[in-house]
């Protein structure tokens, strides 16, 4: 290597620093200060950086590293308030200067702290737009002279230095801002990402617990209030978190008023549900806004990952479920995700998984529940009702499969395949002479309901098993009526057209008005088995049974009653003109060939006891 010369000494610094950032800047300046006590012979020599906001100034690396160094560094951080004489000068300083040996606070600070003996210092500012950032600092035992060509030197370098500064403050502004909430200044979600990556990483201390919180009824407040009020609401809260949080808690805000913590102290689920009710408290507390004392109750899910087990997707995805059910709940409380929300997931996770193969390798199949008048005991309608042959679960209900079904676009693939085999086992009932005056109920997911093609495809399937679209009855549940009027009204009005009947099942349990019913071409409701089950023993639910009954009668609509257990609940029925029932009093949901033979004897004998009156003129 060439010898250095005073003035390559500058190039090669400059080739140093020049691909430095702030994840390298402490050891590539350490790099620099050893080139430079090497060079000009001294023996320590340090890098600070001012800090204006709290009039400090900090150290940013030294060479050689001091032995012992006391806890706290006295070094480390220096407010010019509290300091040596020296160093308050320069606080502002722009030119070098040389500090003697006579100077004896400063040579005090240094002294004692680096242990070197009887010194003297170059002090050489880092210089920004006319303003000193910090400072370059050479230490020597025993005195040196620094000729001007030299201090002129160890100006351009500390200009490199502070460019480096400049560069590496900007960076990191960026990423401050790449990784904060603007309303708050609390991390977001991708800053929250990344922690809990590093706190899951295997190795890491454990358990890790996170709380994801969610203000109830915010909306409400700014609807109210306005939206400034709102974020002022927001802010404040998130400034209570910050004050009352250990500061290296991580405090995160996906939007809205949405929040995840993660406490920086590992912690089992006792201790996080605790720390949870902490906040949960913190955050229910009134907040003044828009001169009004305002509180929101605040919900809080808690789950709890081991490093090297959960990923951050199942951690998060567990916190939330607890949100969910804590506010379901009634909200205002916190929840700890359960064995049996894990049960869920797995259920879930697996139903993803096997669902589709499911649809097509015959592992599906159709158990059917007759439909009587309870009269005669005749059996009018079928009911089609999926299940699932799981190759390890064994036979799974609806209620565990078909909402993840519609939770995955797998609905439709599901829902037609109900089609089809409802209308192949009744075509084939039929050429069997089973079928003649009975209905086959199909249920329909909301979602295929609002897919453009569905009326087409059930013109498809009608024509392909010679069934007109009459003796078809599509069951819809309240919800899909009141979530897209619009839209069901143009697949209804289309089904219509072929007269396939439309029931509306689980009534009672929506919010279909009286105005959606008359909106739309609904031809019968089903009485949810919820008010059926319990007629007999409620009078709030025989009111409601009534008045459903009542209005099916005022718009003429058919009425079903379903989940009838009890010969009271069936003998209350046709008390009140509902004649028409389902339930397990009557049938259970039943394999194709079981009920057939229901079929072949066309009713099932009940022994219901029923008043003359209630009979009608068919019963034999
Ligand atoms: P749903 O349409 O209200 O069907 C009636 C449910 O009540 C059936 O449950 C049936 O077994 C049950 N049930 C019948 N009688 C009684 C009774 O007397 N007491 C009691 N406690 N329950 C009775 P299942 O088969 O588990 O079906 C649950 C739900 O899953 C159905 O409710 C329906 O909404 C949905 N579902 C079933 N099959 C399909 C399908 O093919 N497609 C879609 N989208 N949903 C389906
Ligand atoms: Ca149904
Ligand atoms: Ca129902």
């Amino acid at each position: 290597m060439p010898r250095r010369t005073l003035d390559s000494l500058v190039t090669e610094v400059a080739a140093e620093l020049m691909g430095v950032d702030s994840a390298t800047m402490v050891s590539a300046t350490e790099q620099v200060l050893a080139m430079l006590i090497d060079y000009f012979d001294v023996d320590f020599s340090y890098l600070r950086h001012n800090d204006p906001k709290n009039r400090s100034t900090v150290l940013v690396a030294e060479w050689p590293p001091r032995q012992d160094v006391p806890e706290p560094d006295p070094l480390k951080i220096v407010y010019f308030d509290q300091a040596d004489s020296v160093f308050k000068s320069l606080e502002h300083a722009t030119e070098p200067f040389l500090i003697p040996a006579s100077a004896a606070d400063y040579q005090q600070t240094i002294h004692s702290a680096s242990g070197l003996g009887d010194i003297s210092s170059a002090a050489v500012p880092l210089v920004s737009r006319g303003r000193s950032t910090g400072l370059l600092g050479f230490v020597k035992v025993g005195d040196r002279d620094w000729s001007t060509r030299e201090l002129n030197v160890l100006k351009a370098i500390a200009t490199l230095f502070a460019q480096l500064q400049a560069r590496v403050e900007a960076e990191e502004k960026l990423r401050f801002i790449a990784l904060h909430d603007d309303l708050t200044g609390l991390a977001n979600r991708r800053a929250l990402l990344e922690h809990m990556e590093q706190r899951l990483q295997a190795g890491s201390p454990g358990p890790v617990a996170a709380f994801f919180l969610d203000l109830d009824r915010l909306k409400a407040l700014n609807d109210f209030l306005g939206h400034t009020a709102g974020d002022k609401f927001i802010r404040t809260l998130s400034e209570r978190l910050r004050d009352n949080l250990d500061p290296n808690d991580m405090i995160a805000r996906l939007g809205g008023d949405e929040f995840v913590i993660v406490p920086a102290k590992p912690m089992d689920t006792v201790a996080a549900e605790h720390e949870a009710t902490r906040i949960q408290e913190l955050i229910s507390r009134r907040v003044t806004v828009g001169g009004e004392s305002v509180s929101r109750g605040a919900s809080v899910g808690v789950a709890v990952g081991i490093p090297g087990e959960t990923t951050v997707a199942d951690v998060l995805r567990r916190a939330d479920h607890a949100l969910l059910s804590a506010k379901s709940g009634g909200g205002n409380g916190v929840a700890l995700f359960t064995d049996a929300m894990r049960a869920q997931f797995e259920l879930q996770d697996d139903v993803e998984l096997n669902l589709r193969s499911a649809v097509s390798d015959g592992s599906l199949i159709l158990h059917y529940q007759p439909e009587v008048d309870l009269r005669t005991g005749r059996i009018v309608a079928m009911e089609a009702l999926v299940r699932w042959m799981h190759p390890t679960r064994g036979l799974l209900p609806p209620g565990a499969f078909v909402t993840v079904a519609e939770a995955t676009n797998l609905a439709g693939e599901l829902g037609r395949w109900v089609l089809r085999t409802a209308c192949a086992q009744f075509a084939q009932w039929r050429r069997q002479g089973l079928a003649a005056n009975m209905v086959m109920r199909i249920n329909v997911s909301p979602v295929q309901l609002v897919s453009l093609d569905f009326v087409e495809r059930i013109e498809d399937i009608l024509r392909h098993f010679g069934i007109d679209g009459s003796s078809i009855c599509l069951e819809i549940t309240e919800h899909v009526v009141v979530q897209d009027l619009a839209r069901t009204q143009v697949t209804l009005r289309g089904l219509k057209r072929m007269g396939v009947q439309i029931a509306i099942d689980d009534f009672g349990t929506g919010y279909s008005s009286l105005s959606h019913l008359k909106a739309l071409p609904v031809d019968a409701v089903k009485i949810d088995r919820g008010f059926v089950q319990r007629l007999g023993a409620s009078t709030d639910d025989l009111a409601i049974v009534k008045s459903i009954i009542g209005l099916a009668g005022s718009f003429g609509l058919g009425v079903v009653g379903e989940g009838v257990e009890t010969p009271v609940a069936a003998r209350t029925l046709v008390g009140l003109g509902c004649y028409r029932a389902q339930g397990f009093l009557i049938a259970r949901p039943l394999p194709a060939d079981e009920v057939g033979e229901h079929l072949a004897l066309g009713r099932i004998p009940l022994n219901l006891d029923l008043p003359r009156t209630g009979r009608g003129p068919a019963a034999p």
